[in-house]
C-alpha cells in the first residue's frame, strides 16, 4: 500500500516537471542563454589582447588593405552581355566594343557609340537597316507604325526606290516606305499626258490617286515655275515627271547645242521642284533622227495609242480611243492642257483598273518590260 502512495507521488511530480518543461517558452530559454554569454564578455578584461591566431589574421587584413589598387584580376568579360537594365553590350577582352559590327552565332549586330546594341530602324552610315529588340539585324519585309519596308537579304540595307522582289516590282520612297506594288505577271499600261503643266492637271491628279494609279507627265520646262505645286504632287504621289523641251520645241531642227539646252534648262526647272531631274524624255510631235535620241541623253518615249484629244477635244472622243485599243503594255497619249482630256480621264483610269490593268509610270512599264537603253525611242513595252 505504501509502496503504491509513493509510485503515485512519483509519478505526480514526474508529470509537474513535464508541464512546467512545456509551458517555459522557447525564447525564454534562448535569452537565458544569450545572457549568460554577455556576462562571459563583461567578465573578459577591457584591454582587447589579441592571441597569435588573431594576430596573425589582423596581418592578412591589412595586406589585403595595402594591395586594394591591384586587385587579384577577376575574370575578363567577353561576348554578348545584357546589363541590369536590359542594354545588350559586347565585351572582348573585358573591353565593350564600339561603333562596331559583331556576328554572334550566325545573328548580326551592331555597336553603338556608348557600346549599346542597336535595336529599331538605325542608320549606320549611309545605310539604314533593322534591328530587333534582342538586338539581331533582319532582312526581309519589316512592317513599322503600319509603313511597310524592306531590307535587303543580301546586305541588311533598307531599299529605296525601285527594287524587284519575287515577281513584284516593289517601289519605296526616300525614306524607304513601300509606296506601290506592281505585279509583273498582270497586265499593266502607261498612261502619258503632255504639254503641262495646266490648271487641268489637278483633276487628273485626283483622279488617279482615288484610283491608287499613277501616270507619266510630260512636262514644257518653261510651264513649270507657274505650276510648281502641281508637279510637286505628281511627283509625291509617285508620278513621273518626263521631259518635253523647255519651249515645246522641235528637236530635229536644232542643233546639238540647242536640243541640249532644251532638255537642260527643263530639268533643272524640274530638279528645283522634286529635287530629281528627269530620267527619260518625249519629242514634240514625236519627231526624232539618230542625232537627237543621242543628244538628249535618255531614252525618248514614244506611243503606242494616240488619243487625238488635242484635236478633238472631245471626250467620248478620247474614252473610244483608250477604251476600244488599249492592251498591255500600250503607252497612251494624251494632254493635261484641255478640260475634256480631264473629263475623259475621269472615265478611262476607273475603267482601266476595273479590267485588271495596273496604271504605272512609263519607267516602272519599261523595268517590268526589259527596261530602256539610253539612246533608244520606245513606242510600247509588251510581254
Ligand atoms: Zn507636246
Amino acid at each position: 500500500m505504501l509502496k503504491w502512495k509513493k509510485a503515485l507521488r512519483i509519478s505526480r511530480m514526474f508529470l509537474l516537471f513535464l508541464i512546467v518543461a512545456v509551458l517555459i517558452p522557447e525564447d525564454v530559454l534562448i535569452t537565458a542563454a544569450k545572457a549568460q554569454t554577455v556576462v562571459d564578455i563583461q567578465q573578459g578584461t577591457e584591454d582587447v589582447i589579441l592571441d597569435d591566431n588573431e594576430k596573425a589574421e589582423t596581418k592578412q587584413e591589412e595586406l589585403s588593405t595595402e594591395e586594394e589598387d591591384t586587385p587579384e584580376p577577376e575574370p575578363l568579360l567577353r561576348g554578348l552581355i545584357r546589363d541590369e537594365k536590359g542594354n545588350l553590350y559586347f565585351y572582348k577582352d573585358g573591353e565593350k566594343i564600339r561603333n562596331s559590327w559583331k556576328t554572334v552565332k550566325g545573328n548580326k549586330y551592331y555597336f553603338g557609340k556608348s557600346g549599346k546594341a542597336y535595336t529599331g530602324k538605325k542608320k549606320i552610315g549611309k545605310a539604314t537597316y533593322f534591328f530587333t529588340d534582342s538586338g539581331k539585324r533582319k532582312t526581309g519585309w519589316k512592317t513599322i507604325h503600319k509603313k511597310k519596308y524592306y531590307f535587303s537579304p543580301k546586305n541588311g540595307k533598307m531599299v529605296t526606290g525601285r527594287k524587284t522582289i519575287s515577281h513584284y516590282l516593289c517601289v519605296f520612297d526616300e525614306k524607304g516606305v513601300l509606296t506601290r506594288k506592281i505585279d509583273k505577271n498582270k497586265k499593266m499600261i502607261a498612261l502619258t499626258y503632255d504639254d503641262g503643266p495646266s490648271i487641268y492637271t489637278p483633276r487628273v491628279l485626283t483622279t488617279l490617286k482615288k484610283n491608287d494609279a499613277v501616270a507619266t507627265f510630260f512636262v514644257v520646262g518653261n510651264r513649270v515655275p507657274t505650276y510648281s505645286d502641281t508637279v510637286k504632287k505628281a511627283y509625291d504621289m509617285g508620278c513621273e515627271i518626263g521631259n518635253h523641251t523647255y519651249e515645246h520645241k522641235s528637236l530635229p531642227r536644232l542643233s546639238e547645242a540647242g536640243v541640249k539646252e532644251q532638255m537642260s534648262r527643263t530639268d533643272e526647272a524640274v530638279k528645283k521642284v522634286t529635287g530629281q531631274t528627269t530620267v527619260i524624255m518625249r519629242p514634240t510631235g514625236g519627231a526624232t533622227n539618230e542625232n537627237v535620241k543621242k543628244w538628249v541623253g535618255k531614252p525618248s518615249i514614244i506611243w503606242s495609242i494616240d488619243t487625238l484629244d488635242w484635236k478633238t477635244r472631245n471626250a467620248d472622243s478620247t474614252k473610244r480611243a483608250v477604251l476600244n485599243h488599249v492592251k498591255d503594255g500600250d503607252v497612251v497619249l494624251m494632254h493635261d492642257l484641255y478640260s475634256a482630256t480631264a473629263s475623259a480621264s475621269e472615265t478611262i483610269i476607273p475603267e482601266l483598273v476595273k479590267r485588271g490593268y495596273q496604271l504605272v509610270t512609263v519607267s516602272e512599264l519599261a523595268e517590268c518590260r526589259g527596261g530602256m537603253k539610253e539612246t533608244g525611242a520606245y513606242f510600247s513595252f509588251r510581254k
